[in-house]
């Protein structure tokens, strides 16, 4: 099969194997590249592995820190006729790579938020790695079911309060115009925070310390992103900052309840990137195009990766890590350095149809945007027939 991208909208539909292989395995040259991270765990859970954020930490855990890993992702496998999603053609390809440099490594390809998931999860660290020395949460999803109830809730990105008016790109034609977004009423302010509040994060920490299959000083930590007065009405103070909003309740009781065990559960703010999860809220891709230039021009752009290195070595495995009043790891330090922040505001609203690849790094989050499904990377070979079957032996 001759794999080109198809994209629909603000999602590709399809990847390309030896492309993400190749995105996977330049995340590990960064990492490798950078030295071990010292006092790191040995042993981490991440939920959320295959892409993304996730997917960075996962391999700063294992080639940065010398993990052994045990991942949980929700991904479409491959037929002869459909390629696999991207986070399964990572996964594999983070498999083969990390068991290659001996370490031991298990993805779960099921549904995070089940209780049979969980269940999984926790009778394969007792069978191959006894107990775990850090949890990572970085599920990004939009919808979940309860399982106590069976009920299904969908999550919304709408502001809150107030109709909220701004600037959009359609990242597909092109067109930049005013969208307004309705506030969303409790019922769907609700929902979002069931669906990507701290709920089954707790859920994750109670069960795996009922099952004793966490170490003593165990840490956790769960991901948000709080941004900006740019960002602020459709993130930050919108539904799903309201979700986030919960996140931080959640720390505080994991914490609590992990007392016993030494442990320590923390937010941790990280940068705005391009993910899957991210090119699907509105204003966002303009925002990360600006934020883009205005950083690369200062030399301060990072992507996952970096993220997730220095939330590592400045925070997790840091003996004074950068804390905000609330206890959150700040790894969006740089973004919301005042004068980065002044400089994108007042390239806002110069922004139109015409001056887009001067005046922001579209192009670039174009490019990144393909890159998150195999595509536009330097040394394939995209003209080449190649296999959509790649095996993996995900549980
Ligand atoms: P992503 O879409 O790249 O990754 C989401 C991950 O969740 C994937 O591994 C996917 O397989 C997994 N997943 C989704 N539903 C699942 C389910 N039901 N069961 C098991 N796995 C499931 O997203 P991302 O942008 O890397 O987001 C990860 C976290 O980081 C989120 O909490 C997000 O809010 C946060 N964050 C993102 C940004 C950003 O700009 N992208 C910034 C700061 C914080």
């Amino acid at each position: 099969m001759i794999i080109k991208p198809k994209v629909r909208g603000f999602i590709c539909t399809n990847a390309h194997p030896q492309g993400c292989a190749t995105h996977v395995q330049n995340q590990i040259d960064y990492i490798k590249g950078q030295g071990t991270i010292a006092t790191s765990a040995k042993k981490v859970l991440i939920i959320g592995c295959s892409t993304g954020y996730g997917l960075a930490s996962r391999i700063a855990a294992t080639f940065g820190g010398g993990a052994d890993t045990l991942g949980v992702c929700f991904e479409r496998p491959p037929t002869e006729r459909k390629t696999a999603s991207a986070g399964y053609y990572n996964s594999a390809a983070f498999e083969v790579a990390a068991r290659d440099a001996g370490f031991y490594c298990e993805t779960i390809n099921g549904d995070a938020f089940a209780d049979a998931c969980k269940d999984q999860v926790i009778s394969m660290i007792k069978e191959k790695m006894q107990q775990v020395d850090l949890v990572i949460y970085s599920l990004a999803s939009p919808r979940r079911t309860d399982p106590k109830t069976g009920i299904t809730y969908n999550s919304t990105l709408k502001p809150v309060g107030k109709s909220y008016t701004a600037k959009n790109l359609n990242t597909d034609s092109l067109k930049i115009s005013e969208l307004t977004l309705d506030p969303a009423n409790d019922e769907e302010i609700a929902n979002t925070v069931k669906v990507m509040g701290g709920e089954d994060w707790e859920l994750w920490m109670e069960a795996l310390s009922e099952a004793d299959v966490l170490s003593q000083g165990c840490k956790t930590v769960a991901y948000t992103y709080l941004g900006e007065k740019l960002t602020w009405p459709i993130y930050g103070h919108a539904t799903i900052g309201k979700a986030k909003e919960d996140l931080d309740r959640a720390a505080t009781a994991i914490t609590a309840s992990l007392a016993n065990k030494g442990g320590q559960a923390n937010v941790a703010v990280l940068k705005a990137v391009v993910t899957q999860a991210s090119s699907a809220i509105p204003i966002m891709p303009l925002y990360i195009s600006l934020m883009a230039k205005v950083m690369k021009e200062e030399g301060s752009h990072e992507d996952c990766i970096e993220q997730a290195y220095r939330l590592f070595t400045e925070c997790l495995y840091h003996g004074e890590p950068r804390l905000d009043k609330d206890n959150r790891f700040r790894v969006d330090n740089l973004e919301l350095r005042p004068e980065t922040q002044a400089k994108i505001e007042a390239l806002w609203p110069q922004v139109s149809e015409e001056n887009l690849f001067e005046l922001t790094d579209f192009k670039g989050y174009s490019e990144n945007f393909l890159r998150l499904f195999g595509f536009g990377i330097d040394g394939v070979d995209y003209d080449a027939d190649v296999d959509p079957m790649v095996v993996a032996d995900f549980k």
